[in-house]
């Protein structure tokens, strides 16, 4: 008989995914995956009906006769006819969840490795092994990208043991060093997504006060803002714009240079093909790159932190809102808990130091930016924590006013804790009437300009119609009607968008894994 393995914790992270487990012990592990590393890119290349991930497939990006993904979470719940076959290899469509998969499958096959080298699986069963998973999402995901990401984890054939928000993955971690409990605020800055989420967390416990973020901030937008300038330096001095064998090479440059201006107040940029050589010198901060002889008051000509502003602005603005939107103010934050890759660029130390009035402790034995989610959803998926988060984003119902004309009513709304997070009413409905159900904020239909949710279907009621919803902790929404003395469960039917699971599962078990 073999033990009961060690559920995972995976953060699927726009750029890096990280893999995690609670030892018999009580420890984490972090799992290298299969090139040793303790964080995997979250690429996908395609090479025919083969597939290669992380480093292996970065390393082959270049290749521009086979078909490689990167950055795909973003596009997570976005409906398949909207991204025109920007996923599709050899004629099939994998979606954003497809390509998740698959990076889940590499991981898995990672994590199967490691038990059996650590002797918790037997080299015979390593086939046929359960492998459970709780994986993390953004707070700010919506019901439909949390529901694809759980569909992602079973066709890659995992069982999905819970679903989980990446700030409150990063707080259980982070609760795990602490003697006493504390307000704390994770600001997580990743490639691709930005959250901010206020919490009390102590050891084993972490309950969500407020939660909010942006789908498109992270450290990509300010790998772009070094691109934008590389190019247009190319095309002044050069006299033609970058050419397209080149385009890898200035995303490469951008971001070496992004990473190094964390260390260093200058970083250089070499750029060599197409019409030339061009080289730059990039300052961090304006006023950094003033040399005697250079006329007075002129700048550098590149000052990443001015060009940052914008960038800034936009968290700035979601800081302050998530706390409000908990009913505090800095004096009430305890900690300041920094997690994402890109919370390493010197300028959001300094930004949350000025906002909050204090200095930041920016290192803390036991907690590293990179590992810290991943670790926080295997705590979480041992069961060693107790967690209580909220409700990302309202969810009401249409309904018609004494005019007859649609508005959208919240019957969840925005940061009500789950599992506390029920409502229940009673409507006049007609027979076979379906509720639409509407995510977000606002009571105007066209608030939601991506339309409802869902549907949630009455039957044939006689009188009135009891309806219930709630959202569980994976911030899955779930209905029950009730009418004539009866309760019918419900899950609600999502418009468009909605994955045909079990097609997508057997493509995506039938791609070879090029395994390293
Ligand atoms: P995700 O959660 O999106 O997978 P991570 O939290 O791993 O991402 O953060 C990845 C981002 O952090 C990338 O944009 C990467 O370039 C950036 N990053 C990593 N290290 C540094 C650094 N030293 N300085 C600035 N940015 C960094
Ligand atoms: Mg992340």
């Amino acid at each position: 008989m073999t033990p009961q393995l060690p559920i995972l914790g995976i953060d699927l992270g726009t750029t890096f995914c990280c893999v995690s487990y609670v030892g018999a012990d009580g420890r984490a592990v972090v799992v290298r995956d299969l090139e040793g590393g303790e964080t995997t890119p979250s690429v996908v290349f395609f090479n025919g009906s083969q597939a290669s991930f992380g480093r292996r497939a970065n390393a082959r990006r270049h290749d521009l006769t086979n078909r490689v993904f990167r950055f795909f979470k973003r596009d997570m719940g976005v409906p398949a006819a909207r991204l025109s076959g920007k996923y599709q290899v050899l004629g099939f469509d994998y979606q954003a969840a497809g390509l998740q998969a698959l990076l889940l499958r590499y991981l898995r096959a990672g994590a199967v490795a490691h038990f059996v080298q650590a002797g918790l699986l037997a080299a015979e069963a390593a086939e046929t092994a359960v492998i459970e998973a709780v994986i993390t999402v953004p707070a700010y995901f919506q019901e439909g990208q949390r529901r694809e990401t759980r569909q992602a984890g079973q066709a890659a054939g995992l069982r999905v043991a819970g679903i989980i928000n990446e700030p409150t993955a990063a707080a259980l971690t982070y609760g795990a060093t602490l003697e006493k409990e504390q307000t704390i605020l994770v600001f997580d800055l990743g490639g691709g997504t930005f959250d901010v989420t206020v919490m009390r967390t102590g050891p084993g416990r972490a309950e969500v006060r407020a939660s909010n973020g942006a789908f498109e901030l992270g450290g990509k937008d300010w790998d772009e803002l070094i691109e934008q300038y590389i190019k247009q330096e190319y095309r002044q001095r050069l006299g033609r714009p970058v050419p397209d064998e080149l385009v890898w090479q200035v995303q490469d440059a951008a971001l070496q240079a992004k990473i190094a201006l964390s260390d260093a107040p200058q970083a250089q940029v070499r750029l060599d093909g197409g019409a030339g050589v061009l080289e730059l010198t990039l300052d961090r901060a304006a006023g950094a790159g003033f040399a005697f002889g250079k006329p007075a008051g002129a700048g550098p000509a590149f000052a990443f932190e001015s060009r940052s502003q914008d960038l800034l602005t936009k968290c700035r603005t979601i800081l302050q809102l998530v706390l409000t939107e908990a009913g505090l103010g800095w004096n009430d934050i305890d900690e300041i808990v920094l997690a994402g890759g890109a919370s390493r660029m010197p300028m959001i130390g300094r930004m949350l130091a000025q906002e909050s009035g204090r200095a930041l402790t920016l290192a803390r034995p036991g907690f590293s930016y990179d590992t810290a989610i991943s670790i926080g959803a295997a705590r979480y998926a041992s069961q060693q924590t107790a967690v209580t988060d909220v409700v990302a984003h309202s969810i009401g119902i249409e309904l018609l006013d004494d005019a007859g004309r649609p508005f959208v009513e919240a019957l969840l709304t925005k940061n009500t804790p789950i599992p506390q997070a029920v409502f229940e009413d009673s409507f006049e409905a007609d027979a076979h009437a379906t509720l639409k159900v509407y995510e977000g904020e606002g009571t105007a239909v066209r608030d939601y300009p991506r339309g409802p949710l869902g549907v949630l279907q009455l039957g044939n009621p006689a009188g009135p119609v009891r309806v219930r919803l709630s959202q569980d902790a994976g911030g899955v929404v779930q209905a029950s009607v009730s009418y004539d003395g009866q309760t019918v469960e419900k899950t609600i039917e999502p418009f468009g968008g909605s994955l045909n699971l079990s097609e997508l599962s057997r493509r995506v078990q039938a791609v070879r894994l090029e395994l390293p």
